[in-house]
């Protein structure tokens, strides 16, 4: 069965794509996209970001009928009218650091997949989505927003490591592509994390409320001056479980529709020695001359590596952007090394510098202009 789904909305019409989230029976192919190992391991205890490894995936990617909103061509064509300015305002680490605070606040509880936190965390990132004048990337069904608003949540399922199914719900947006004819940058963050265990909230101010409020700063960044490439920001739930939303988003159609280059984010706020981790370019060696010459220039330290010997020091699978790795993908991935409250309940907002945080709000929009003046990465 190959479900197209049907596009009949005035906003379907002019999209550029009528986006055919099919899992991968539906899809007829059979074999599995991502290969996952099996082993399952105390979560509170996994290397680096995730809460346990990637288990077996028995996936059942709903929410059907997405169709991407807009057209390429007729979207690169309204946003083109005006030159982007060369230059953009100096980030506000004080404002993300306020994001950060508003995502590890009472209720939102440690943003656990499928737990009311999480759900709160989803809304209000939608929220600011909407204030900023982001673009919903998906109609899910096509005919129940009359407005044409969209909706920028995305739900699917996986397996739980106990075979259980699971819901989470992926937020995406989009923003920019002045320039028809490039795929787009997925700019990637999770925003769930380990919720309250044993009584106790694992708030997750740098894992990953970080990543989501660099997400938001790029959002609004690409709002006021949009970008050559479109950017799709997404927001992936279910990282703790497996890099699940990322598996969900790229099951969905996007691995073989083409994205140029995934950028993600992921525990970017805390360093003592003040100095942040690019991987990428080892993995993806062209990469490497376009973005070695912006460490010279940023405002913190800025390293390269944890991204090649495939053992406990290499990166790559260790975050969403692996499974864009896996599917052939150029990924930057930026984060700092581990600390000391890295997966701990005492990971919370008063332990970041907001100094520090808008030196890497912008190094990162260094790196997404100086890959936007770029048409290929590999
Ligand atoms: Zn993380």
């Amino acid at each position: 069965m190959n479900q197209t789904p049907s596009c009949s909305s005035t906003l379907c019409q002019t999209a550029w794509a009528c986006y055919d989230q099919v899992d991968r029976a539906a899809d007829g192919r059979g074999a599995p996209i991502l290969s996952v190992p099996s082993v399952i391991a105390d979560p509170l205890h996994m290397p680096r970001h995730q809460s346990s490894p990637r288990w077996p995936v028995t996936r059942a990617v709903h929410a059907c009928a997405l169709c991407l909103t807009l057209s390429g061509t007729s979207w690169a064509q309204a946003v083109a009218t005006a030159p982007r300015p060369s230059s953009t305002a100096a980030p506000d680490g004080t404002a993300i650091l306020a994001s950060i605070q508003a995502l590890t606040a009472p209720g939102m509880d440690g943003r656990a997949t499928g737990t009311p936190g999480n759900a709160k965390a989803r809304a209000w990132i939608v929220d600011r989505l909407r204030t900023i004048g982001a673009i919903p990337m998906a109609v899910v069904p096509v005919d129940a927003y009359p407005n044409g608003r969209g909706t920028f949540e995305v739900p699917f399922t996986f397996a739980s490591k106990s075979g259980v199914p699971m819901q989470g719900v992926n937020v995406v947006a989009t923003c920019g592509g002045r320039r028809s004819g490039l795929s787009p940058i997925v700019v990637s963050a999770h925003y769930d994390h380990l919720g309250i265990r044993d009584g106790q909230t694992y708030h997750g101010a740098d894992d990953n409320a970080s990543g989501v409020a660099l997400l938001l700063n790029v959002a609004e960044q690409c709002v006021r001056t949009p970008f050559e490439h479109r950017l799709v920001l997404a927001f992936f739930d279910a990282e703790e479980q497996g890099l699940q939303g990322a598996r969900a988003f790229l099951e969905s159609g996007w691995a073989r529709r083409g994205v140029a280059l995934n950028l993600n984010f992921d525990m970017v706020s805390r360093s003592d020695k003040k100095e942040i981790y690019v991987a990428g370019p080892g993995r993806w060696p062209a990469l490497e001359p376009l973005l070695k010459p912006l460490a010279a220039r940023a405002e913190i330290a800025v390293k390269f590596g944890h991204d090649t010997g495939g053992g406990q020091d290499d990166w790559t699978q260790q975050s969403d952007h692996g499974p864009f790795h896996a599917a052939g993908i150029p990924f930057v991935y930026l984060g700092v090394e581990d600390h000391a409250d890295y997966h701990k309940p005492t990971d919370t907002a008063d332990k970041i510098d907001p100094r520090f945080l808008g030196g890497v709000a912008a190094f990162v929009l260094d790196v997404i202009a100086t890959l936007d003046r770029a048409t290929s990465f590999k």
